[in-house]
């Protein structure tokens, strides 16, 4: 690969250890890494004009279930809580095979490369019909996005008292026997990976406390992260109450769910002894603010987080809880979510963007991004501010979060553009629109 220099960006926004932002400065991407960012550098490679634009990296999104693009504005679904929602849901989700699972993540990925997001994490927690979790690791790969696929599961189905419909649940020892499979076969572990596969039980309501526990012995064995949903609403709180005993918090640590190779989804009503907890082990939030507030599941305590030291990064969450994938509008709803809660000083517009890059690579472990330095993987994304949502902006990055533009102009991964002058260049977009809209009608039937 050969290099690529960005030149005369309005601002690039470095996100380093002093967040420094450099107006007018150049960005030479070479071999999949940030050679150089500052003034008036050289290079015989392409060229790619920024005037007019604010230079990023590329924003990073901790939590989605890609198959649920095939499930968004369900009639059944768009007014329930969490629980009537998934049992509205689950019978539909269980005529998906390979194609759905395939064609609809490369539907939301690309909705998130265009809203600016380079490396994306995916929860994929049911197989139905032969479905594997390599049939979102190869539409990844074919987009160009950095992948943090998980392996999720379902093991108590409804004939044990729990939420999912037998059809969709698995035995635990095959979950397992998966789990390794897929670790073995597409982790990466090194430094610039483009697929590292983390293991994720759906929910401690979707499977035993048994699995939650191998689950950590396993992830701890093979050095992957783990990952599954917490704390989401007060129904999940009476959940944990009544079948465990304990808050969530407690559950988690008993099993070996709190450190830094975990990241728990949602995390709502996470009490002030939780928050110290997540603090404490270094455990990681993946916000969902669109979902919560479509699901009315609550605010979540992001500032309490944040002032404790708690890792905080932002997920689209599912498109059948949002029903957007736009991860710039998620920092927008992240920022606005707080100050409702807790006033208009409650957090920056800067800090939302911190949020969404840097926090977001860091929940995911991955020093290697969220940062544009030299040495940082090329990760970059480009907005142009001097269109219509900027216009008359007196802050172009803070305009990022508070005005717009919505999408990209171009995405850099690994030095591979992915957008290009607000078109995603890799695979052909509208034929795979085409294809979902044909696998949702199908769903419809
Ligand atoms: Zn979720």
């Amino acid at each position: 690969m050969g290099e690529i220099l960005i030149r005369g960006a309005e601002v690039i926004v470095t996100m380093d250890g002093t967040r420094r932002e450099l107006k007018g400065a150049d960005l030479l991407l070479r071999d999949g890494q940030i050679a150089a960012v500052g003034p008036r550098l050289e290079s015989t490679g392409e060229v790619v004009e920024a005037k007019g634009c604010v230079v990023t990296p590329g924003l990073v999104n901790t939590h989605h279930h890609l198959y649920q693009t095939l499930t968004r504005a369900v009639p059944g679904g768009q007014d329930a809580l969490l629980f009537g929602w998934l049992q509205t849901l689950y019978p539909i989700w269980a005529k998906m095979g390979p194609e759905e699972i395939r064609v609809s993540a490369q539907v939301g990925l690309a909705e998130l490369a265009l809203t600016g997001c380079t490396t994306s994490s995916d929860h994929l927690y049911m197989y139905p019909n032969g479905a594997r979790l390599e049939d979102t690791i190869h539409a990844a790969a074919e987009l160009g996005l950095r992948f943090h696929p998980t392996r999720g599961a379902m093991s108590i189905g409804e004939s044990d008292g729990g939420l999912p419909p037998d059809s969709l649940v698995e035995r635990e020892d095959a979950i397992l026997n998966d789990c390794i499979r897929v670790v073995d076969a597409f982790h990466d572990a090194g430094e610039g990976s483009m697929c590292r596969v983390g293991i994720a039980p759906c929910s401690p309501f979707s499977v035993s406390r048994e699995l939650m526990r191998d689950a950590a012995l396993l992830a701890r064995d093979k050095g992957v992260m783990l990952h599954t949903h917490l704390a989401e609403n007060d129904e999940d709180i009476s959940y944990s109450l009544e079948q465990f005993g304990c808050r969530p918090g407690q559950y988690a640590e008993d099993l070996g769910w709190t450190g830094e190779d975990v990241w728990h989804a949602h995390c709502v009503k996470l009490d002030a002894g939780e928050i110290d907890l997540f603090a404490r082990t270094k455990t990681g939030v993946a916000h969902c603010p669109c979902s919560n507030c479509r699901l009315g599941s609550g605010i979540a305590p992001v500032r309490q987080m944040r002032d404790a030291g708690v890792k905080v990064a932002l997920g689209v969450d599912g498109s059948a809880s949002n029903d957007a994938g736009s991860l710039i509008g998620e920092a927008r709803m992240a920022m606005l979510l707080q100050r409702v809660q807790n006033g208009a000083d409650a957090m920056a517009a800067r800090e939302a963007l911190e949020i969404a890059t840097l926090g977001g690579a860091q929940v995911l472990g991955r020093p290697d991004c969220g940062v544009i330095a030299p040495g940082k993987r090329a990760d970059v994304a480009i907005w142009d501010v001097s269109g219509l949502e900027a216009a008359g902006a007196w802050d172009p990055v803070a305009a990022l979060v508070l005005c717009g533009p919505p999408k990209v102009k171009h995405l850099f991964v690994e030095g591979r553009q992915v957008v290009r002058d607000g078109q995603v260049v890799t695979i052909d977009l509208p034929r795979v629109i085409e294809t979902q809209n044909r696998l949702a009608a199908r769903l419809m039937g």
